[in-house]
């Protein structure tokens, strides 16, 4: 009798357990099968940046790599089918490589692109320079994502053009840096503080593709090292409190960036050195520092009235078009999540214009909803039409053979973008397409 109690008090407490394992086991591969069919149905397969690809081989199951992703909380990146890891939200990736520290069997090796889709990275020396002497890359576009490595590259960038233009040069400028990003800003940094004569221009706004994040993202980052302000501390901190932290340091170390200024051209200069042409000015300098991340440059509407201030090309918070009567421009899913959230907020009147005849690059929830909206009389929809002017109050369309003025207090343009490589190319950027590889 006694040793049965024995036998149960050991074998109660390891059934619960294994309950327990199994059960949580059970869930896990639920929402990973779940998500990776989310993100199938609605084409999302492809990760943008850097990502983890896992030798299933390998892999012995132990979810680390599952708890060790910063974006899990956020998003399910990756995921467990039949006890093995699987990157179930591809797109949703941002190539923190957290998974590969913690896998104990090397399961997993950080890659770019896929079979399917290449992913172009410039090819850029150890020194940050590329192909094109004079040329730099830091940050994000060079291939190496996130906040810490984007301020250490272009800290580091920096220390390599001032060993260069000491040699003296006829050039106005030492150095031209574009974008102020995470890598951009801290080349700025450098740039006043090793006293190399620089110009940092911006075509948006402070923090790159930070400041696009959503309102209150959380944002994961690693300590680095700012030149004349010193340490950044943060780990984890909301979008907006690293944003006011960055304006902050920009104030207080006197640092020149040229916002709304976007290059549009690099050229050789007689001088030796680049002519920069920007939509403000032109910039003659001994080299250039390539800050300029991946997203692209929005694609403008090129029609009259564009440069007004009430035209955007993103939207940060829909609650700011409160009562206002908006256009929103383009038929992809970011032009429909932005003319669905628009219409959402009280009061507003929202038009979307599409050269289009049908929203067929867009998901099909956003599809539905625009349909269900615009049935409803809460969102209007110009399908295969024209935006030919915008004025002060007013926008003209263009639908078929008729022009049409509608009453307009703010232009959103989600017309996609133009990507970085293709820009690289026009002054001679050796490019690498990357399907899968390391
Ligand atoms: C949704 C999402 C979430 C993320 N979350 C995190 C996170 O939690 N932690 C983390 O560490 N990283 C995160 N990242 C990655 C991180 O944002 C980037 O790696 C980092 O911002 C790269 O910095 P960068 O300076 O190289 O480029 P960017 O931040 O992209 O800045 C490039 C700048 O160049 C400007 N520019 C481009 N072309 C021109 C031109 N022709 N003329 C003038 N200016 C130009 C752009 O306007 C932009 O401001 C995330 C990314 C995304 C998309
Ligand atoms: S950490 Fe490595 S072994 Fe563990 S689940 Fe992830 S890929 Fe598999």
């Amino acid at each position: 009798m006694a040793s049965a109690f024995k036998i149960l008090m050991y074998a109660i407490p390891i059934i619960a357990i294994l309950a327990w394992y199994l059960k949580r086991h059970s869930r896990a591969e639920k929402t990973g099968l779940g998500s990776l069919r989310k993100a199938t149905e609605e084409g999302l397969i492809e990760p943008p940046t850097l990502h983890p690809e896992i030798d299933h081989t390998l892999c012995i199951g132990c979810t680390n790599c599952v708890q060790a992703c910063p974006e899990q909380d956020a998003h399910q990146v990756l995921g467990m089918i039949r006890k093995k890891a699987h990157l179930v939200g591809p797109t949703d990736c941002i190539g923190h490589g957290a998974c590969k520290n913690v896998c104990p069997v090397n399961a997993i090796t950080l890659v770019f692109g896929t079979a399917r889709r290449g992913v172009d990275i410039p090819v850029v020396n150890p020194d940050f320079q590329t192909n094109v002497p004079g040329i730099f890359i830091a940050g994000e576009l060079g291939g190496m994502g996130l906040i810490r490595n984007a301020i250490e590259q272009g800290r580091q960038a920096m220390v390599s053009i001032g060993g260069l233009v000491k040699k003296g040069h006829q050039n106005p400028l030492d150095v031209v840096i574009i974008g102020a990003g995470p890598a951009g800003f801290a080349a700025t940094l450098g740039a006043t503080e090793a006293k190399i004569r620089h110009v940092t221009v911006e075509q948006d706004e402070l923090g790159g593709t930070v400041a696009h994040f959503p309102r209150r993202k959380l944002v994961m980052t690693q300590p680095a090292n700012l030149p004349i302000f010193g340490a950044m501390k943060f780990k984890e901190v909301q979008k907006e409190t690293l944003i006011d932290f960055w304006r902050e340091v920009e104030q207080k170390t006197g640092i020149k960036i040229s916002y709304s200024e976007r290059v549009e051209s690099i050229v050789p200069s007689p001088k030796g050195g680049f002519t920069v042409t920007t939509n403000k000015g032109v910039y003659d300098t001994r080299t250039v520092l390539l800050c300029i991340g991946r997203r692209g440059t929005p694609r403008k509407l090129g029609v009259p009235g564009e440069e007004m201030a009430k035209v955007v090309y993103r939207v940060i918070d829909p609650a700011q078009y409160l009562n206002q009567h908006v256009l929103v421009v383009g038929g992809g899913d970011s032009a429909l999540e932005a003319a669905t959230t628009i219409a959402a907020e009280a009061g507003t009147t929202v038009t979307i214009s599409y050269r289009s005849d049908a929203f067929s690059r867009a998901k099909p929830k956003n599809r539905q909803l625009v349909e269900t909206m615009a049935s409803s009389g809460d969102l209007r929809v110009l399908l295969g039409s024209n935006v030919k002017s915008i004025s002060e109050g007013l926008v003209e369309i263009a639908i078929g053979d008729k022009i049409e003025s509608i009453r307009n207090d703010a232009v959103v343009v989600s017309a996609g973008g133009i990507l970085p490589s293709a820009f690289l190319k026009t002054f001679g950027i050796h490019i690498e397409t990357k399907w899968g590889t390391e």
